[in-house]
């Protein structure tokens, strides 16, 4: 492809619409376009180098142009690119259906695959519906879903339905179903105003008291297990996820699970719901699991679910009538076997994430020195830092200032790539990051504070 980079900027300008982007603004900036990645980097059309410090929108596992992934796209390429799922099958994604089903928790026997967290859980949102029309006692009542406070699903319109970020969210309102909504467990800033040394987990006992109350209606709880991502980083107190399981259990409603972000190793854990040995009815994935390199995503269930849509013979239709052109694509299925088997081998890369987790908390711990940083969270690799005008009132930046997004354009001048979401800064570097480049994030971050801090001192004075 011999454009010049020109060209390439105007042609971005002229015809691209961005996900996420406000257009205006992108259209008066430059462009950054990246034109190749390698290991923990991403170089742009310039040939600056930066570290992926956001996993590539938190999909990226392993780095880039990882042999092993590499050979595995290519051989899957001198076989079949792509052939549909439809009453068909293909190699691949069969191999990674049996390895899902032997790693994820005991008892998620079906692999549904789609190609986009959205898809994944908007599948499981359906057949759990579906579900409570064909199983064996029949509950029709049940047509709502309960989410938490800032969840964020994807962008089809039934995630959009069960999401609760205002700012992405508000203007399809007329468009959705109605959801009933539990208190987000933030214990920064505590929807039910309460401090988390008192509070007895409060919010577990709301969702706890929602679900009693409304069991008749409640098709199935849909929560992102131990940290709600794009809420900011917000990680539940441990102990919050077992309590949503006991009580969906005891009252006969399902429990979705959407681990497409905190999936395959991002905690620590292959899984976040092993962390508190929970069982859901669905588990949503997507994001890493082909380590970053193709869309793919597998909504995986049990066989009480898998069994209400077996039609007997002669009776009535109980098809699931959902699937995507892309379903199983080869190559995706070929590329996340060879991302899983890199990630569970023995000292591979999920056997290292919580000590590079824990080294990276020695560089977030130095950030506290700076007023301005008023919470930082961390599960695994996955980390928030909410930025405040006043720490002891935790009053936010007023608006205009936009804090983490100034602090994220500065990384980017240091070579670090990261994006924010609202003051929250987000890092969330691919579980395979080296330590040596742990370190370089820390200081970067530690630049960037003091660059802030120097700014804002300086508009005061
Ligand atoms: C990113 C994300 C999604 C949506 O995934 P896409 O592949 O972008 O559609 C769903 N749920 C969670 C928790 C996510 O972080």
């Amino acid at each position: 492809m011999n454009y010049s980079i020109s060209q390439l900027e105007t042609w971005d300008k002229s015809y691209n619409w961005h996900p996420f982007t406000p257009m205006a603004a992108y259209l008066d900036g430059t462009p950054i376009i990246i034109s190749k990645a390698r290991g923990f980097f991403l170089v742009d059309q310039h040939g600056k180098e930066y570290i992926d410090g956001f996993s590539s929108l938190w999909c990226n596992i392993h780095g880039h142009q990882v042999p092993e992934l590499d050979n595995a796209l290519n051989e899957q390429l001198r076989k079949v690119a792509h052939s549909t799922f439809l009453g068909l099958s293909n190699e691949p994604a069969t191999i990674l259906a049996k390895k899902l089903v032997e790693l994820a928790p005991a008892g998620l026997n079906r692999v549904f695959y789609s190609d986009s967290g959205a898809t994944a859980v908007e599948v499981a949102l359906k057949m759990a519906f579906q579900y409570w029309h064909q199983c064996p006692n029949p509950k029709k009542s049940k047509t709502k879903f309960l989410a938490l406070g800032m969840a964020y699903h994807g962008d089809t319109m039934g995630d959009v339905s069960i999401g609760d970020l205002g700012r992405f969210h508000d203007i399809f309102k007329p468009l959705l179903f109605p959801t009933i909504k539990s208190p987000a467990p933030y214990c920064y800033r505590c929807p039910l105003r309460l401090k988390p040394e008192s509070c007895g987990m409060a919010c577990a006992l709301e969702l706890e008291k929602l679900v009693e109350l409304h069991a008749h209606e409640l098709v199935a709880v849909v929560i992102e297990p131990l940290v709600q991502g794009a809420a900011g980083m917000v990680t539940a107190p441990r102990g919050f996820l077992k309590r949503v399981r006991e009580v969906t259990k005891k009252h006969d409603v399902l429990l979705i699970a959407d681990e497409v972000a905190v999936g395959f190793g991002r905690t620590g854990t292959l899984f976040a719901c092993e962390q508190e040995q929970v069982v859901p009815d669905f588990l949503c994935l997507a994001k890493g699991i082909t380590g970053g390199y193709m869309p793919l995503a597998a909504t995986m269930t049990n066989d009480e679910i898998f069994n209400a849509f077996l039609n007997e013979p002669g009776g009535e239709d109980k098809t699931f009538q959902h699937g995507h052109t892309y379903t199983a694509n080869p190559l995706g299925a070929a590329v996340a076997i060879a991302s899983l088997d890199l990630l569970i081998r023995e000292n591979g890369v999920l056997a290292q994430v919580r000590a590079k987790g824990e080294r990276m908390q020695k560089h977030l711990d130095r950030l506290r020195g700076f007023p301005f940083v008023g919470d930082i969270r961390r599960s695994g690799l996955m980390i928030g830092i909410e930025l405040v005008a006043n720490r002891e009132t935790r009053q936010p930046f007023p608006a205009g200032v936009n804090p983490a997004h100034a602090i994220c354009m500065m990384a980017g001048g240091y070579g670090l790539m990261i994006r924010p979401l609202g003051d929250v800064v987000v890092v969330m570097p691919p579980p395979a990051i080296p330590e040596e480049i742990v370190d370089r994030i820390g200081e970067v971050l530690y630049n960037c504070m003091m660059d802030f801090s120097t700014k804002i001192s300086g508009q005061e004075g």
